[in-house]
Parts: structure tokens; sequence; C-alpha cells
């Protein structure tokens, strides 16, 4: 199946919307600091393309979000106990895989704030309605490289509880915990070096501290980034 046609089904899948506006009144309220804190966490840890997306659904119905060590059980976590959402995905998975597994545990609460049974399936159709419906904007060749994006497109027409019990999902995205996990710290690039972080390009200018200020080729605009993270270095 080309790309073009498995667009079309998605599209003609996600046509029909479901009413993803809460219910209820979002039941936390967050402070600015906590706002920043969100916003730095996920521009750490989702495709650069997806921060403002993944934050503006977190806005939309806040819950305390932990980054948990890795389990071999499961990529993430949603609870809500005592009037508070959590939720909680692992540090160790890659840009792609911790975005699926935010937006699917985000499709949980999702569900459980518009049910309209008693008792819902963890995984029925609510939540996976809404999981299509949460994923259908960052479905995209902004967000995944095509590799993933074919895959996932087909596993979202009917996603099972876990995104790697689709084999060709997790496969693909198996390939970029490898790859980042083998990229070198950015602390041992030399100085005007480039190298690539998160999908994007860089030029290492110099350290700062605990940070290294780099330059990201198209816009020139500069960033520093933590010495410790894992980059990829680009030939000259
Ligand atoms: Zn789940």
């Amino acid at each position: 199946m080309s790309l073009s046609q498995l667009f079309k089904i998605v599209k003609k899948n996600f046509q029909e919307p479901t009413p993803v506006a809460p219910s209820t009144a979002p039941v936390q309220t967050y402070t600015p600091e906590v706002a920043k804190k969100m916003q730095e966490l996920l521009g750490k840890h989702v495709p650069a393309h997806a921060v403002e997306y993944c934050f503006e659904l977190w806005k939309e119905q806040p819950f305390s979000f932990k980054i948990s060590r890795s389990r071999s059980s499961c990529f993430g976590n949603y609870t809500f106990r005592d009037g508070q959402h959590k939720i909680t995905v692992n540090n160790d998975l890659s840009t792609y895989a911790f975005v699926i597994t935010y937006v699917h545990e985000i499709a949980h609460q999702r569900a459980w704030l518009n049910k309209s049974r008693r008792k819902i399936e963890p995984h029925g159709k609510e939540w996976k309605k809404n999981f299509q419906v949460l994923m259908s904007p960052i479905l995209n060749l902004n967000v995944f490289p095509e590799t993933v994006l074919v895959p996932l497109t087909q596993y979202m027409a009917n996603p099972a509880a876990s995104s790697v019990s689709y084999a060709p999902l997790a496969k693909a995205l198996q390939g970029f915990e490898i790859f980042e996990q083998n990229g070198v710290l950015l602390a041992d690039v030399a100085d005007n070096q480039w190298f690539t972080f998160r999908n994007t390009v860089f030029q290492r200018l110099e350290k700062r501290r605990t940070r290294i200020l780099c330059m990201e080729r198209t816009s020139k605009r500069r960033y520093t980034i933590l010495a410790t993270a894992r980059v990829n270095l680009l030939e000259a």
C-alpha cells in the first residue's frame, strides 16, 4: 500500500470527529513554573514539531507528569486517584516511541473524562477513538520519519494496547532507539563540529558550564543543549 493510499484511509477513519473538548472542567490547575517545567520536559523528549501540540494537550487537561526509569512491563502509565490525573512515561524511549506513549496515556485520561458508561475497558473503543483523534494532528512527516509513519499509520487504524505488539512498528521504533543510543556525548564533540540532535542539524559553538552553546543550521538561532545529550556527528 502506498503512503498516499494510507493517508486516505486514515483521513476517512478520522473524519468523524469525536468531541475532544473535556466535558468537565480541568480538575487540576497549574502555575507558570509547572507549565515551564512541562514544556522543558517535552522539549527534551518529543520530536521538535510535536512539542507545542503535546504541551497544548497538557494545558487542556493538566496532569502530573513524571519521566520514570525504564520498566520492562510497559512504556507508560495513567492513573486517576483522589481527583489527580497522573501520567508517567519511560525515560529510555526514542523521541518517536515517547510521543506515541505520551498520547496513548492522554487518551486514557480523555476516555475516562468523557465516558458515558460507568465502566469502560482500559483499551476499549473509547480509548481507541480518543487515541486516534489525538494522534491525527501529528501523524505526518514533520513529526515522524517515513519509516515510522507508515507502520504507525497502519497501527493507528485499529490501535492495540501496546504499540510494540504490531511488529513492523516495533521494528521501526527499535531502529531509532539504537540510533539515538549510538550517538556521542555533546561534551566530547569538538567546537565548530556539525551534528544532529533530535532530527535537527546544529553546530557546536562553545561550552557554558553544564550546557553547550550551539547554532541551528537553518535558522542560525542559538540554543544551549545539555553537555550530556547524545548527538550524531555529521561528516564535514
Ligand atoms: Zn494503555
